[in-house]
């Protein structure tokens, strides 16, 4: 079994489905509501545990019911949460979610917690970075703790994959450790400074990352599949055909499964059609932590 450590945020997510979305000022009545755990962090633990890795999640949660609900949930999962610490200074992290009709979402995220996630809770959790085989990181946390996470893993040899979300620009700092970078189409966008207007851009934005020390660049496109490129090879790979349902968390889904591959020494290739064949699963199902599939059935879907 591969070992991974997921360094990142946990939130409660509460979505309120409106027939339309409400304007300012304006109260919109008649939504059905549910509560689910999420966070890109804890998506991605909870997705790389059930598909099959040995997870330890580094995170930050406040002293109250929905960080021990989430706290609890990880343990369900089979999580070693060692290192989910829980502070005084601010409450848990919750998110605010609006889906109307069309599916499109509004979404407002009191971080709390995620952002008292620093260097020191790094240290904290050295020997299981230093001995893991992949470190798995999102940008949902303050940058210098993840640049803290990733300079640690890279000098033991751990392999980083960075899933650069939400997203923003990077300096060569932190890409210059990462081994395999995962945007989606905006985030690819945001982090080379180049627009996507045509598949053969793809190209461009993976020679962009490559000269800025990444090894591998994996884009995620949606129903499109994926984008995988190395030094030596680029290929797009195909989505797995689904009814889409909620796309919420379709890719940390991916990046959960990804690591679980790529810790298993599978071909990249391979690891990509596993994450595609979990994530795809994924977006048949409601909620964020709760639509991450098991390895079997990633495995029968492949
Ligand atoms: P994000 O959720 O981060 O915006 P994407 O939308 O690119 O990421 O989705 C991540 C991955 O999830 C895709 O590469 C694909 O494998 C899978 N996926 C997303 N939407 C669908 C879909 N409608 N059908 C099948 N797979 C999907």
């Amino acid at each position: 079994m591969g070992s991974i450590v997921v360094v990142g945020s946990s939130n409660t997510d509460m979505v309120v489905k409106v027939p339309r979305m409400p304007r300012p000022g304006e109260t919109v009545l008649g939504g059905t509501f549910f509560m689910a755990a999420g966070g890109k962090g804890a998506n991605q633990a909870v997705a790389a545990a059930r598909a099959g890795g040995a997870v330890t999640f580094v995170a930050c949660v406040g002293a109250d019911a929905f960080g021990e609900q989430a706290v609890q949930g990880f343990r369900e999962d089979g999580i070693d949460t060692e290192y989910v610490f829980t502070v005084e200074e601010a409450p848990s992290g919750v998110a605010l979610i609006m889906v109307d009709d069309g599916g499109e979402n509004s979404i407002a995220v009191a971080t709390g917690a995620n952002a008292r996630l620093r260097p020191h809770h790094i240290d904290q959790a050295a020997a299981a970075i230093a001995s893991a085989d992949v470190l798995l990181v999102q940008l949902e946390t303050p940058l210098e703790t993840v640049e803290a996470a990733v300079a640690l893993a890279a000098s033991h040899g751990t392999r980083v994959i960075l899933n650069p979300a939400p997203a923003r620009a990077l300096d060569d700092e932190i890409l210059q450790h990462v081994s395999v970078v995962t945007p989606n189409r905006s985030e690819a966008e945001l982090l080379t400074g180049l627009t996507l207007d045509h598949p053969s851009r793809l190209d461009d934005i993976a020679s962009a990352l490559f000269a800025r020390g990444v090894d591998v660049v994996l884009v995620t496109l949606g129903s499109d599949g994926c984008y995988v490129a190395t030094s030596d090879r680029r290929e797009q790979i195909p989505a797995f055909e689904v009814q889409a349902e909620d796309t919420t968390a379709a890719g940390d889904v991916f990046n959960g499964a990804l690591a679980v591959a790529l810790s298993e020494a599978m071909p990249l290739r391979d690891a990509a059609r596993f994450a595609s064949a979990a994530a795809a699963i994924s977006v048949t199902r409601r909620g964020a932590q709760p639509s991450a599939p098991h390895r079997e059935e990633i495995l029968q879907m492949l």
